[in-house]
C-alpha cells in the first residue's frame, strides 16, 4: 500500500469514534476504585452512570454513583427502550442509558461501563461495533470475603449472596478479552491504563478504506 505520508497521519489524527470499554468481575474485586482513579489519568474518557432500583447506601449521590429510580419507573424506561443493556442482580434492576453512552461515543470520548456479565453479554451481543472487555479480579477468595466484609455496605446475608454470585461471575472470564488481577491497586490501574492507551492506536483496517463502520 503506497500513501501519502502526512495525509495518513493526518487521517489517524482526527478524533473519530470512541470506544466502549465494559468492566466486569465480581462485587468488591475493586473495580468502582479502579475506575476513579482512571477517570483523571485518560482526556477522553466517562464513566457511564448507570440507572438502578437498589437503594443508596450510605454516602452515595443521586447522579454520581447512580441514578435511582423505582422498580416501576424502570420498567418502563426498559419498555421505551431506553438501556443499552440492562440486568436483575441480587434482586434489584441495574441498566446503561442509551442516549448518553451513543452521543459520547459519537463525540469520540471512550466510555467505560462498570457492569455485571450479563450486562457485558449483551452489550458484545447488541453493540454492532467493537467493544473491549476488561474482567477485574480479587487475588484470592479470601481477599474478595475480607473485602466484602470491612466495606459494611451489606448484611452477612447479602455478603453470601455476593460471593455465590462472583463465582458464577468467574465462569465468564472466557468471554472477556482481557483479565486484570487487582492484588495492587495501582497496579491493576496502570494496566487497565495499558489497554485503553493500546486500543486508541488500534488500526481500523475499514477505516483506513474510507468504509463508515469498523
Ligand atoms: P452494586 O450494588 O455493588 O453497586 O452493583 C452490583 C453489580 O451491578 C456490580 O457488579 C456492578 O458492576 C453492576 N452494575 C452497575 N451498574 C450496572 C448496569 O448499568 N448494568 C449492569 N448490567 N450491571 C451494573
Amino acid at each position: 500500500m503506497q500513501t501519502n505520508l502526512d495525509e495518513t497521519i493526518q487521517f489517524l489524527k482526527q478524533p473519530g469514534e470512541g470506544s466502549l470499554f465494559v468492566i466486569s468481575g465480581p462485587s468488591g474485586a475493586g473495580k468502582g476504585t479502579i475506575v476513579q482513579a482512571l477517570l483523571p489519568r485518560h482526556s477522553r474518557l466517562t464513566l457511564s452512570i448507570s440507572m438502578t432500583t437498589r437503594v443508596p447506601r450510605r454516602g452515595e449521590v443521586e447522579g454520581q454513583h447512580y441514578f435511582f429510580v423505582s422498580k416501576e419507573e424502570f420498567e418502563s424506561r426498559i419498555e421505551q427502550g431506553q438501556f443499552l443493556e440492562y440486568a436483575l442482580y441480587n434482586g434489584n434492576y441495574y441498566g446503561t442509558p442509551r442516549t448518553f453512552v451513543l452521543n459520547k461515543i459519537a463525540g469520540a470520548e471512550d466510555v467505560i461501563l462498570e457492569i455485571e456479565v450479563q450486562g457485558g453479554q449483551q452489550i458484545r451481543k447488541n453493540w454492532e461495533r467493537r467493544s473491549v472487555h476488561i474482567f477485574v479480579m480479587p487475588p484470592s477468595r479470601a481477599n474478595l470475603l475480607n473485602r466484602l466484609q470491612t466495606r459494611k455496605t451489606e448484611s452477612e446475608e447479602a455478603i453470601q449472596a455476593r460471593l455465590k454470585r462472583a463465582e458464577e461471575e468467574m465462569g465468564h472470564l472466557p468471554d472477556y478479552d482481557y483479565y486484570v488481577i487487582n492484588d495492587q491497586l495501582e497496579e491493576a490501574v496502570q494496566t487497565v491504563s495499558a489497554i485503553i492507551q493500546a486500543e486508541r492506536q488500534r488500526i481500523f483496517q475499514s477505516l483506513l478504506k474510507g468504509e463508515k463502520t469498523i
